[in-house]
């Protein structure tokens, strides 16, 4: 009994790991050329699944908010299709369909109350006097603003305000709400706990997100996955922590998080390991395990500030390790970041966590040091 209990919570909850698991959105090669040429949006397929709150991550200009208003039904594709719950979007105007969207600079409009901002929608699909003030008390309940019914936008913080957005936007019922740059008008402090907000507003509602933004630290802490969009291709799909540890391309290594990233040509390319030349580390690195690639193909070994060690002793072995001086550490209170620049020239920089108030022996700026990390830890990257 204890044994089936706990294979029952252990269950897997994401669905897409689960191949028979049917999409909600199902985006099919779309694309999108604006009538001035640009090709903002270039065949994406992607697929979303219900309750997941999903994030399209990307720089200025790399088609984000165009695949988002594509969604909505504000563009239409130039090419390819798109499925919500089953149907096919074509030609379905945007009222028609069972999204909402929430811009960044939504406008409330500042001569209602809230509650005459959130009921706006349903006053005019003619729902009852009745069932308006009980859907817009749970509604404010949701945002954590009970209460404040009879305010008007402009007696509301920044924050108070982007909720009663968010409530407005929830009160029919969306089956999928769209989200482009929600927290951007906000302050940092601020958009960290609407961040944390907002996931659990998603959570309570189980109504599916897609959220865009261009803050890789938002994306990382909201998203169940993220999707990287590189001048209107999506260059990878996966958890965060795909992401992060294992990415697939040096734009997107470069794009989340820092790295440090070593150019190199393999020498030897066995099943079990790879050994990369590298000029930059001046040693070799060995990576314990097989690469697709070609002989003497160029690569890139892109690795985390964190997963690098410094030591004043040298290390055993021929691989994994480089020589340096330390030219700047940064305290930052919870860690450290030093930078450091190897024999090559090349400037690499290598994080510490600060686990003892005082450390007399702490590595300082100005020393000779070698640079470790184990061969599994960084990313082999061919492209
Ligand atoms: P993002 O939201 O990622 O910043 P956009 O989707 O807004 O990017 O824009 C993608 C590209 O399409 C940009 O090069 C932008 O200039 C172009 N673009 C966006 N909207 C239009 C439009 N209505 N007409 C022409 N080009 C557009
Ligand atoms: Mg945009």
């Amino acid at each position: 009994m204890a044994q089936a209990q706990k294979q029952k919570h252990a269950a897997d909850t994401r669905p897409w790991r689960d191949p028979n698991a049917i999409p909600f959105v199902r985006i099919e090669a779309v694309s999108k050329r604006f009538p001035n040429g640009v090709l903002a949006v270039d065949q994406v397929s992607l697929d979303i699944y219900k309750g997941e709150l999903f994030c399209l991550l990307g720089g200025s200009g790399s088609g984000k908010s165009t695949l988002l208003r594509m969604l909505a039904g504000f563009e239409a594709p130039t090419g390819g299709k798109i499925l919500i719950d089953g149907e096919d979007m074509a030609g379905v105007a945007p009222y028609n369909r069972p999204v909402n969207m929430m811009f960044q600079s939504y406008a409330l409009f500042p001569h209602m109350s809230v509650e005459a901002n959130i009921a706006y929608g349903l006053k005019r699909d003619g729902m009852a006097a009745n069932d308006i003030r009980s859907r817009v008390e749970e509604l404010l309940n949701l945002v954590h603003l009970p209460g404040y019914e009879k305010r008007k936008p402009g007696q509301l913080s920044g924050g108070q305000r982007q909720r009663v957005a968010l409530a407005r936007s929830l009160a029919k019922k969306p089956k999928l709400l769209l989200l482009d740059e929600p927290l951007g008008a906000l302050d940092k402090k601020l958009r960290e706990r609407t961040q944390y907000e907002l996931v659990k507003i998603q959570e309570q509602t189980g109504v599916t997100f897609i959220v865009v933004t261009h803050d890789q630290e938002e994306a990382m802490s909201l998203a169940t996955r993220i999707g990287v969009m590189d001048t209107g291709i999506i260059a990878q799909i996966g958890e965060p922590n795909e992401i992060y540890e294992f990415p697939n391309s040096r734009y997107v290594a470069g794009f989340i998080g820092n790295v440090n990233m070593f150019e190199g040509v393999v020498t030897e390319d066995e099943p079990d390991h790879v050994r990369i030349r590298c000029a930059e580390t001046v040693n070799d690195i060995l990576v314990p395990h097989g690469v697709s690639c070609a002989p003497d193909q160029t690569l890139w070994y892109a690795i985390r500030p964190e997963k690098l060690q410094i030591s004043r002793e040298r290390p055993e072995g021929d691989a994994n390790f480089a020589y340096g001086l330390v030219d700047e550490v940064v305290y930052l209170g919870d860690l450290s970041v030093y930078y450091i620049v190897l024999e090559s020239g090349m400037r690499i920089q290598a994080t510490k966590p600060n686990i003892d108030r005082w450390d007399e022996e702490n590595i300082r700026w100005d020393e000779h040091i070698y640079v470790t990390w184990e061969g599994a830890a960084g990313a082999v990257l061919t492209s």
